[in-house]
């Protein structure tokens, strides 16, 4: 009996598929290989910094570890052990270590709740308290201790808890020379997350938050 005609069809298609992903997997290790340099040297010379496989013409993808991602180091023509050790020995600056901080601490302000438990409120005054003595970097843990005390926490409400870390953040920016942010953009600049099912509800907030 003569093959069903759409059998045929379906067949054509499977095989137009398998050549399709074929090429695709070809494809895309080279041009992963676009981005990158031959590493001056795996390993071995010491003053390699983390990021050496990568292009200088391409400083996005030298200074942006995430773009790594497993796909991406699984088609890494080098030695993809050598390079996530690299990249994971990386050490940390002030400075990165002081956005990452910044972050943490503006994201819980827009997260924070309107009218927040007394449980929150003793929370954010800790969460301060606790930075201020084990922040690890003295200098900036030691003159963050100053500010917080002619700069008492304020967290009557998410307003006024983003307002104040606004506050706080400028005298730091102001002591190190860098500009003012203007503290009425804080809401445009850090806005609440975007968590399905309230996921990024602090802890102790619910719609039966009982003001204090
Ligand atoms: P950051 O100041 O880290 O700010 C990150 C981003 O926040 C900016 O890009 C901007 O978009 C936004 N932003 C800036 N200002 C505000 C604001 N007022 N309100 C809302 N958003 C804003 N470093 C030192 O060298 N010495 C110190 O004593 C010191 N103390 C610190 C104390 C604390 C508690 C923290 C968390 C950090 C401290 N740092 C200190 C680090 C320093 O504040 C910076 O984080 C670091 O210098 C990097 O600065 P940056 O210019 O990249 O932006």
């Amino acid at each position: 009996m003569s093959e069903n005609p759409f059998e045929a069809i379906r067949k054509a298609c499977d095989s137009f598929g398998k050549c399709f992903q074929t090429h695709l997997s070809r494809i895309l290790p080279a041009r992963c290989e676009d981005h990158l340099d031959k590493p001056s040297s795996v390993a071995g010379n010491s003053k390699t910094s983390s990021f050496s496989f990568f292009t200088a013409s391409n400083p996005k993808v030298v200074n942006d570890a995430a773009l790594l991602t497993p796909d991406v180091v699984a088609h890494l023509p080098y030695t993809n052990i050598a390079l996530e050790k690299k990249i994971t020995a990386a050490p940390l600056t002030k400075e990165e270590l002081g956005r990452a901080t910044w972050t943490l601490l503006h994201t819980v302000a827009a997260q924070f709740p309107d009218i927040p438990t007394r449980q929150q409120k003793r929370d954010v005054k800790e969460l301060m308290a606790i930075l201020s003595r084990i922040y690890p970097c003295k200098e900036c843990a030691d003159h963050f201790k100053e500010v917080l005390k002619s700069n008492p926490v304020q967290a009557g409400s998410q307003a006024e808890l983003s307002q104040w870390i606004c506050h706080v953040h400028n005298i730091v920016n102001r002591s190190l020379g860098k500009q003012i942010f203007p503290c009425q953009r804080v809401n445009a600049r850090w806005g609440k997350l975007d968590c399905l099912d309230r996921s990024c509800d602090l802890q102790g907030s619910t719609n039966l938050n009982f003001p204090v």
